[in-house]
């Protein structure tokens, strides 16, 4: 299993560093995210280092979400955010893999999502389609 010994979050995958965890397995690991956007807002994460998603295995990324239905779940929160994000302009604050669980109570708590939406012609949403599809 891949750990970095200077990853907050591999610290608090070993016990290093204390947490509110929430659930287990063999590998994976969810705790409360001790600077909340909304009571309840959690962290779903691998036991396996990896800094972004497309760098974890398969099998280590197929074992998170289910967790984090969970988690809404338990929240009891009838609307919520499931957020990832990779690399520091997408706004990842630790470089190891990590799902939020975020209840939306109200407007005013929660994630507040930027949604900058353009409008592409059908010649260059068309051109985008081609290369996505060359690499899949
Ligand atoms: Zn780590």
């Amino acid at each position: 299993m891949a750990t970095d010994p200077d990853c907050i979050f591999c610290k608090i995958i070993q016990g290093k560093i204390p947490s509110k965890k929430l659930y287990e397995t063999e590998k994976s690991y969810a705790f409360l995210d001790i600077g909340p956007v909304a009571p309840g807002h959690s962290l779903v994460i691998p036991k396996y280092h990896a800094a972004k998603m497309h760098e974890l295995p398969d099998d280590s990324l197929a074992d998170l979400l289910p967790i984090a239905k969970k988690i809404a779940v338990a929240t009891g929160a009838d609307q919520y955010n499931i957020l990832q994000n990779n690399g520091r302009l997408a706004h990842q604050v630790v470089d190891h893999v990590h799902f939020h669980v975020i209840p939306k109570p109200s407007q005013e708590q929660g994630l507040v999502v930027g949604w900058p939406t353009t409008k592409p012609t059908p010649e260059e949403l068309q051109a985008v389609h081609e290369k996505l599809m060359q690499k899949l």
